[in-house]
């Protein structure tokens, strides 16, 4: 669904660092070594914050960010060349060190895909992701937002086996994972996920007789649509936080961000190239938001915006998704200039730093006008929806 672990870090990380007194002006590199539950990292990177009790958010080379309290860091030093990122290549060499023997590299033009499943499995992955990634960059920039190139390969990590892909995630999602069949993980700007087509109900088939023709008529079957759906979903986050829609750690809303992700989710497997449906109607959340007005309390709009609480809560958390896809419908269709305008605001959000509800309102209707006004034209409209 979405990852709710990184999430709560980033809460974490707000209440327990506070006032973070300065955002490093020019760019800086530091080597930091640190030790975190009994193992010793040595970490290169771009520094982004520095808290006022010392502790630092560093940009690792891969990608990866690296929030390191006072009493975790042994040595920093600085270094006086450039930040520069991995390329795919030492990237996808690096990671392959890391993780369970087995696995290899599949490359596309902006993903390094690290697999133990069939290649096949590995290039039908890669290629929905590329699609997207095409179908995505192209419908923001036909609006006019300045879509930016990822400075980071994009990295997806594919198991064959479930069980693996638990044991490999749990240290960072816990125990949602159980329930959880891919995610986005803001922390390490990595996809995690396993092989669809082995488990689950898309059924099973052998790995050596997997076809990219086999993958793709087994995750056709409807039954396995809200499983690609995930993993679409998840890679629209991937790509949103990696092409300049939002900044990783900053304090973006979380309507505003599932509401994008769910957007894109409906996946298209019927073409090799384009991607058909995006902005389509998304039937099991309007049939949702329909189910949720019923319901439908009048501060709802104002809920939804001001803070990510009813995303946070299982009772709730259904009723908000269907909410923010409704309401991104709304806007996306009603007032795409503002809500072009809206997002070049919060794609200008500095991590770590925490708005609060009433700026987040601010924020909101400074662009979009008058709560009341919006939530009554914003049912009327959905009301149409067919
Ligand atoms: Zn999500």
């Amino acid at each position: 669904m979405h990852n709710r672990a990184a999430y709560t870090t980033v809460l974490c990380l707000l209440a327990v660092w506070g006032a973070v007194c300065a955002t490093a002006a020019a760019e800086q590199v530091e080597r930091v070594v640190l030790q975190r539950a009994g193992r010793q990292h040595t970490i290169e990177g771009r520094l982004l914050l520095t808290a006022q009790d010392g502790g630092v958010l560093l940009m690792a080379r891969d990608g990866a960010l690296w929030a390191i309290p006072p009493e975790e860091q042994l040595e920093r030093t600085p270094l006086d060349h450039p930040f520069e990122s991995l390329g795919p290549e030492e990237l996808g060499r690096r990671l392959l060190a890391e993780l369970p023997a087995g696995f290899d590299v599949h490359h596309t033009a902006n993903y390094v895909i690290l697999y133990d499943t069939s290649r096949a499995y590995a290039q039908w992955c890669g290629s929905l992701f590329e699609r997207l990634y095409m179908a995505f960059t192209n419908f923001w920039r036909r609006r006019g937002f300045d879509i930016q190139q990822p400075e980071f390969p994009l990295v997806a990590i594919v198991f064959a086996n479930r069980d693996a892909y638990v044991r490999y995630s749990r240290a960072e999602v816990g125990e949602a994972i159980e329930s959880i069949i891919g995610y986005y993980s803001l922390r390490s700007n990595r996809m995690v996920m396993y092989d669809l087509t082995g488990s689950g109900p898309a059924g099973r088939v052998s790995r050596t007789a997997t076809t990219a023709a086999q993958i793709n008529a087994l995750l056709s079957r409807p039954e396995a649509g809200r499983q690609v759906a995930t993993i679409v979903h998840e890679a629209t986050h991937q790509i949103a936080f990696n092409c300049g829609l939002h900044i990783r750690y900053s304090d973006c809303p979380r309507w505003f961000s599932e509401g994008i992700a769910v957007y894109f989710e409906t996946p298209d497997l019927t073409s090799a190239r384009g991607w058909r449906g995006i902005g389509a109607v998304h039937r099991a959340r309007l049939a949702q938001f329909r189910d949720y007005l019923q319901r439908r309390p009048p501060n709802s709009l104002e809920t939804l915006l001001r803070d990510d609480r009813r995303f946070l809560d299982a009772k709730q958390a259904l009723d908000a998704y269907a909410e923010a896809w409704s309401l991104t419908y709304f806007l996306l269709r009603r007032y795409p200039d503002k809500y072009i305008e809206y997002l070049r605001a919060l794609s200008d959000k500095e991590p770590l730093i925490e708005d609060g509800p009433e700026r987040r309102l601010l924020e909101f209707q400074e662009v979009f006008g008058d709560l009341r006004e919006l939530d009554e034209e914003f049912l009327r409209y959905m009301l149409r929806v067919r």
